[in-house]
């Protein structure tokens, strides 16, 4: 080990997975995670192209395997849950599908990656960084909980809504744009037999849908387009009310799932929202995944990002030798294609996913149904595909 040390912030996917890497350029790492411990809930996401190279480099796809969860595809349906068209996993291959067949519950990846960095990283629960001090030694940090410490480097991979991001870039207006969506999720503990499909229902401006997880739960969605209505995204009880007034009556499982979400105590609520920046650095502080080019669960590449945005900052920083400032610089130049083009939303963006109208409802389910054919299965995989965006440097 050298005597760089770099703390980062956030104990999601993109910091464990840093910190790994890190190690293996023999450098020290500290992470503070703001929850007292592992986030072991959360969505299913889906691991694919470069995200899987990475993955495998790091060896955790054997126990990925184990904990997958087989789902057949998307299956869009009407509001007595008859089945309108489909989209199986295996209709796609690689980044350029819209499901994929490694979907991992995010826990699950979350809890991986910690058990294969808790042996030689130190990591710190239930603290958070409240002040940065960037001087020409180090960062100076201190932490809610009075400690203040100094580190070589900072590196933000605190999610869409990153502390250190504020602290050192900015407020979060300045680079979180709102897509026009909101979308809702909560455990589904008792949702009956669900044959694999990942269920979708709309209605113009909104969604249901219900994925079933590893253990037999499901998660609801729930999602609807930007009413104007302000939502306060720490107040849970009013998010709660507002899905009562925007899913009431709507048929399907509507009830079921809004009851759910009231008995949830881990519901969450956001806004479908990108993050834009035109730097992912300043001075000795970085950001790494969601912090710093988060693509909107639209794109499903977020969980991709993360782990290559991780392994290349991390090969970067081993490489310079000390000089973060080339290494930022380089990190920014190898991921900057790779991001650009995974912020491409499917076609129709927000309005695809939540068609405002019935005829645009119908055209939908329509070209779910062409996509079984060639050519339109070739021309949508080329036009999703990301995983010649880059080439994945090798670092040693
Ligand atoms: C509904 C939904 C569906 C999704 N589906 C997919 C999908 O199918 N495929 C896909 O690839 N991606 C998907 N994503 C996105 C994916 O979950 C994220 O892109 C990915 O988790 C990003 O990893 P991250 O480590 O950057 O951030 P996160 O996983 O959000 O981790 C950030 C961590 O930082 C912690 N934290 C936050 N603030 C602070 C602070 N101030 N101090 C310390 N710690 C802090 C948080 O508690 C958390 O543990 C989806 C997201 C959502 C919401």
């Amino acid at each position: 080990m050298n005597e760089y040390s770099v703390l980062i912030s956030g104990a999601g996917i993109a910091g464990p997975a840093l910190a790994h890497w890190l190690h293996r350029q023999g450098i020290r790492s500290t992470i503070v995670e703001q929850a007292p411990d592992l986030r072991l809930g959360g969505q299913a996401v889906d691991l694919r192209g470069l995200g899987e190279v990475v993955a495998q480099r790091m060896g955790i796809m054997p126990r990925v395997r184990e904990r997958i969860v087989h789902e057949k595809g998307l299956r869009y349906i009407d509001r007595t849950g008859r089945e309108l068209a489909t989209m199986p996993a295996d209709l796609f291959v690689g980044d350029g599908s819209p499901v994929t067949e490694i979907e991992i519950m995010k826990g699950d990846l979350t809890e991986i990656l910690h058990d294969l960095v808790e042996e030689h990283t130190e990591i710190i629960f239930g603290d958070r960084i409240t002040a940065l001090s960037d001087g020409v030694d180090g960062v100076a940090v201190t932490f809610l909980s009075g400690l203040t410490r100094t580190f070589d480097l900072v590196v933000g991979a605190d999610g869409i809504h990153s502390g250190v991001r504020s602290l050192a870039f900015g407020p979060e207006s300045q680079f979180v744009v709102h897509l026009g969506a909101y979308l809702g999720y909560c455990t589904v503990w008792d949702a009956g037999p669900l044959d694999s499909w990942f269920d979708m229902y709309n209605e113009p401006g909104r969604m249901l849908a219900l994925r079933p997880e590893r253990g037999g739960t499901a998660k609801a969605m729930l999602a609807f387009a930007d009413t104007g209505v302000d939502v306060d995204r720490r107040d849970v009880a009013s998010q709660k009310r507002l899905l009562h007034e925007v899913f009431a009556g709507m048929g399907w499982r509507s009830e079921e799932l809004l009851a759910a979400a009231d008995a949830d105590d881990d519901f969450h609520l956001d806004t479908v929202s990108q993050v834009h920046m035109e730097g992912w650095s300043c001075g000795r502080v970085a950001l790494l995944g969601d912090a710093g080019y988060c693509g909107s669960p639209l794109t499903g590449m977020g969980t991709s990002l993360a782990l290559v945005g991780a392994y290349v900052l991390a090969g970067e920083l081993g490489r310079a030798q000390g000089d973060h400032a080339a290494a930022f610089s380089r990190y920014e130049k190898v991921m900057r294609p790779y991001v650009a083009a995974s912020h491409t939303l499917p076609p129709g963006g927000v309005n695809g996913f939540l068609p405002k109208g019935r005829f645009m409802l119908r055209m939908r389910v329509l070209s779910a149904r062409m996509m079984h054919h060639w050519p339109m299965r070739q021309l949508v995989a080329r036009l999703l595909d990301k995983s010649d965006a880059i080439a994945l440097p090798e670092y040693g």
